[in-house]
């Protein structure tokens, strides 16, 4: 990515909404006026309750579905007038979902290869950029397994290289540790890590897991359809004291009756590193 992208904004949303079901009383408004932006570069993270609209926030911004209302903008195409969604998502968008969606009697490899045949790439070319995603993605030497012959976190890598074959504008991950151990989920996170910070990918990753959030750059919150809260990813030591401060204990600390227990300095300090980030 060149220094001068990065301002360049890759998703807007303006009052995105998404009403699923035509009958009144079975209508669900999955997203209810969401606006966002995403810039170039950004590594961003949402969070949100189970059926508040991660999901469908995702499905938006990568075209798989169109809105019922607002607009979304990706790399400046409005998709509500796009004709073709599927041509427009596989130029433009990376897909990483919970389950890896390997085809499970082809290689890793061929995998890869897979969103690469019918764009006119030759098979040699098609081979050489998919061992190429491979090591990128910590897979040397893992070419000609099978995804049953993988680990899970494996087979999720396979999965990223795979979204990274048409070097799409976004990548969009829906819960891509969601089904992982810790151990594997670390890693499949440091990948997302090192294509942000070494290759400049954009990131858009929904998650429950609050150390996998604060791995990226930005949290979104999401609730009933919304985002209600937004929240810059700080240093490791600021991301603790936020921790701590948004505990009963860090709740209570900051309670008058405690505060005056304190001499003015302690005060002071207590104040100024839980109030500040609480
Ligand atoms: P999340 O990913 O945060 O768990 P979703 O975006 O999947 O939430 O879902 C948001 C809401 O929209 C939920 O109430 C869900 O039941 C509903 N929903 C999602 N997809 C559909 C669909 N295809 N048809 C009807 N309702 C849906
Ligand atoms: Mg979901």
């Amino acid at each position: 990515m060149r220094a001068s992208d990065k301002n360049r904004i890759i998703v807007e949303a303006f009052e995105l909404t998404k009403v699923y079901g035509n009958g009144a009383a079975t209508q669900v408004c999955a997203l209810d006026g969401v606006n966002l932006e995403i810039h170039a570069g950004e590594f961003v993270a949402v969070m949100g309750p189970s059926g508040s609209g991660k999901s469908t926030l995702l499905n938006m911004i990568g075209a798989l579905d169109r809105p019922t209302s607002g607009k979304v903008i990706v790399n400046g195409q409005d998709i509500s007038a796009l004709r073709d969604l599927d041509s427009f998502r596989g130029r433009t968008i990376g897909f990483v979902f919970q389950l890896h969606n390997l085809i499970t009697t082809l290689t890793a490899r061929e995998n890869v290869e897979v969103p690469m045949q019918g764009i006119g790439m030759s098979g040699r070319a098609r081979r050489e950029r998919a061992e190429e995603l491979l090591e990128l993605v910590g897979m040397q030497g893992r070419f000609h397994h099978l995804p049953g012959q993988l680990s899970a976190g494996q087979r999720q890598k396979v999965a990223i290289a795979r979204a990274l074959t048409n070097r799409p504008s976004i990548v969009l991950a829906d819960e891509p540790t969601g089904n992982l151990d810790s151990a594997s989920g670390d890693e499949v996170l440091s990948v997302f890590g090192r294509l942000n910070s070494e290759y400049g990918a954009t990131i858009l990753l929904v998650t429950h897991d609050p150390n996998v959030a604060r791995c990226t750059q930005r949290i979104l919150r999401m609730q009933d359809g919304k985002i209600v809260h937004e929240d810059i990813v700080g240093d490791p030591f600021t991301e603790d004291l936020k921790v701590l401060a948004r505990s009963q204990l860090g709740q209570a600390l900051l309670r008058d009756e405690m505060l005056d227990m304190l001499s003015p300095e302690e005060r002071e300090v207590v104040r100024n590193m839980l109030g500040r980030v609480a």
